[in-house]
């Protein structure tokens, strides 16, 4: 197809002819010459960031077949299916298929007809399929998700470790290593474990821009969530991750009744179910999974537009891969989570008392306290999150709450120093609401059983409302100045931490929580304000009728963005319709005239 007599240009041909896109990204063009020319590469790049092309275009442009090595076997089939419907000549090899259905790909890898082939790690274990990649012209080895010969106990690590065997059998095929994991060990085993200590390394920040993180103080789980899709996401697909099954049906069967598709998923559900509402979620619009962790792993959807957590994950490292997956497809896309006092104890109550060594606990306290300090932060929260990952942005981001509300601070000193010596002077033996019964002076029976109301504290605090002290007790905590008794039921106990303060050595400012907040929030729906509803609909609906048709999930035939660019720029001929971002030649000839037909109804109705 390509007639150009440099590599590169060949690339930009494919870019724009195959693909619909106008420039590369950032560091793709590198990527690809590096590939192009025959060097190995190490490619490090956020989700969502643009990784596929790196090995696609290379695969197209030098003579053979590429060859990608992916553990993800269930989203072969989509990934070839959005490949096919680009006009690339794609195929997958994996246990799923029967010998002749497999017998024929082989065939095809062998007659040159073949762009690219998926195959699964333990693939190369088969002598038989190493002597057919012998025999035939193999263009790059793409090995995805990488990170898998670092992880302890990932299942396909033996497989990925095994996969050194390319470089001494394919010499002369440059070998791309991809993921979107990126702290320095795990670099430096893949690099080691695959031997590419030569390979060019491109790595890009973890920055997800496109996602807006926002963590906002729990006080009516299902008024807030509720108010947050209605405003935000009412037709959206969406991830809300819950801890306990239990909560996952309760939160699922309650979205159900307010007229949202919303199906639960957890461990506990029989393999079938949760392999019907996996499918769902990726197949059908606007679905919305309630999942515990035991759901992402492996979900490739692009257009995931939120990612709500109702309760507290337990390190940052979860939290980010996690809410990583909203907004692959570079949309804008929320990171939304909820949290308050009840989910600091029991976090804390839960590491106190799990199993493990000393040095275990320390180890989980501390990544649990990232976490918090995280959710207590005063300033912008990507710059925090970064900062975690050994990421630096200079300058804070601009689209997190943080930023778009700064948080009002006060001096806390004097309300934290009565909170604490209410724990002192009750023996570190009570937990939240009694303590604040004591500060607040009331006169009830647990008050008066263990004589509270003589303490010289009972009283001092009825200048701060309950919810108040509830956030002043949320925040020690958070910071560690107080830890929750385990065996007490949640009471709560100094640390050592907090003996400058009582002393009057050291000062703290506290946030300011405001609940009423989130309703000045400008509401952010995945659709811009300048969009015509009626036809935005209409086009759906022609997206999912062709994807019925060809039972793939609709963005496999456009993605969400080039509707946008439909509505917004209305394209009137197929000239017009070609310049729309996402429209290489094979979609414009297979569905131009049928989408240019919906838009002109609209405009003529
Ligand atoms: P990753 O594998 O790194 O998670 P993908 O390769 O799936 O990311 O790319 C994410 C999205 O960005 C896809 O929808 C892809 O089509 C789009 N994309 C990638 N490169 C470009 C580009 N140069 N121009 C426009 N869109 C692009
Ligand atoms: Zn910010």
């Amino acid at each position: 197809m390509q007639v150009h007599c440099s590599p590169m240009k060949d690339a930009h041909y494919y870019l724009q002819h195959t693909y619909g896109f106008q420039d590369f990204r950032d560091s793709q063009a590198d990527i690809i010459q590096a590939v192009v020319d025959g060097r190995d590469t190490l490619v490090l790049m956020p989700t969502g960031g643009g990784k596929s092309l790196c090995y696609q275009i290379p695969a197209l442009v030098r003579d053979g077949c590429g060859v990608v090595i992916s553990p993800l076997i269930a989203l072969m089939q989509d990934q070839v299916d959005a490949l096919q419907e680009l006009g690339v000549r794609a195929s997958f090899l994996n246990s799923t298929q029967d010998s002749a259905t497999a017998q024929a790909i082989e065939q095809k890898l062998l007659n040159g007809d073949l762009d690219l082939l998926y195959i699964a790690p333990e693939r190369l274990k088969q002598e038989r399929m190493l002597n057919l990649l012998k025999t035939a012209t193999i263009a790059l080895f793409a090995i995805d998700e990488a990170h898998c010969v670092s992880q302890w106990g990932h299942d396909f690590r033996a497989d990925y470790l095994r996969l050194s065997i390319l470089h001494e059998t394919f010499p002369q095929v440059p070998r791309m290593a991809l993921t979107a994991t990126a702290d320095e060990r795990t670099r430096a085993e893949i690099l080691s474990r695959l031997d590419l200590h030569a390979a060019e390394k491109y790595i890009s920040g973890f920055d997800r821009p496109n996602i807006r993180y926002r963590i906002a103080l729990k006080y009516n789980v299902k008024a807030q969530l509720l108010r947050f899709l209605k405003e935000e996401h009412p037709h959206d697909a969406g991830i809300i991750y819950c801890l306990s099954r239990k909560k996952t049906e309760n939160i699922a069967d309650w979205l159900q009744t307010q007229g949202f598709t919303a199906l639960p998923y957890h461990a506990g559900l029989a393999a079938g179910t949760r392999a019907t509402h996996q499918s769902r979620f990726l197949r059908e619009e606007g679905v919305i999974v309630v999942a515990t962790i035991a759901f992402g792993m492996g979900i490739d959807k692009p257009d995931v537009r939120f990612v709500a957590h109702l309760d507290l994950p337990k390190t940052v490292e979860s939290y980010y891969q996690e809410t990583g997956r909203a907004g692959r497809d570079g949309e804008p896309a929320d990171a939304w989570m909820i949290y308050g006092l009840q989910d600091v104890i029991k976090l804390r109550q839960m590491m106190e008392s799990s199993e493990g060594s000393e040095e275990h606990k320390r180890a989980e306290q501390h990544r649990l306290n990232a976490m918090l300090g995280l959710c207590e932060i005063t300033s912008c929260r990507r710059q925090a999150l970064l900062n975690y990952f050994g990421d630096n942005l200079i300058e804070a981001c601009g689209n997190c709450d943080t930023c778009l509300e700064p948080v009002n601070t006060w001096d806390g000193t004097e309300a934290s120093r009565k909170a604490l010596s209410a724990v002192y002077r009750t023996g570190q033996r009570f937990g939240v609401n009694h303590l604040i019964d004591v500060l607040r002076g009331a006169s009830n029976d647990k008050i008066i059983q263990n004589n509270h109301h003589q303490l010289a504290i009972h009283g001092v605090g009825g200048d701060l409302d309950n919810n108040q002290w509830r956030s002043v007790y949320r925040q020690l905590v958070a910071r560690g100045f107080l830890s929750v008794d385990m065996e007490r039921f949640g009471a709560l106990r100094l640390e050592a931490k907090c003996r400058p303060l009582l002393r009057g050595e050291e000062s703290i400012e506290l946030r300011r929580d405001v609940k009423q907040q989130e309703g000045k929030r400008q509401t952010k729906t995945a659709l811009p304000d300048d969009i015509d509803v009626v036809l935005w609909e209409a086009l759906r609906d022609r997206r999912r009728q062709f994807a019925d048709d060809q039972g793939v999930p609709p963005y496999v035939i456009f993605h969400d963005s080039t509707l946008q660019e439909m509505c917004v720029l209305l394209p009137q001929s197929i000239t017009e319709f070609a310049r729309l971002g996402g429209v290489g030649e094979r979609k414009l000839e297979k569905y131009g005239t049928d989408f240019l037909q919906v838009i002109n109804q609209h405009l003529t109705a």
